[in-house]
């Protein structure tokens, strides 16, 4: 989900592709294969949130497990802030 006018992206990461520590669970078989093509995915993660916020955007990043009310709760409360910034005082 994007928000160009707001410059909000939200992710929504599968837990078992992203290695979430709730529910990440390694299939037994080729697990080694697994951990590094998880951590692969992580590592992107990462990057791809600092390229986003050094271009100036604002980044949520969701679990799955996050969804639908918690998650879109978040969502709605960081819209919100963007379009009504606080002035600094
Ligand atoms: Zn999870």
């Amino acid at each position: 989900m994007v928000f160009p006018t707001e410059r909000l992206a939200v992710f929504v990461d599968g837990c078992f592709w992203h290695g979430c520590r709730e529910h990440r669970t390694l299939p037994r078989s080729n697990a080694s294969f697994w951990r590094q093509k998880i951590e692969g995915t992580r590592e992107r993660d990462q990057q791809q949130v600092a390229w986003l916020e050094a271009a100036g955007w604002t980044v949520i990043r969701l679990w799955e497990h996050d969804l639908p009310e918690p998650g879109a709760q978040r969502v709605i409360e960081i819209l919100d802030a963007l379009r009504n910034p606080t002035p600094e005082t």
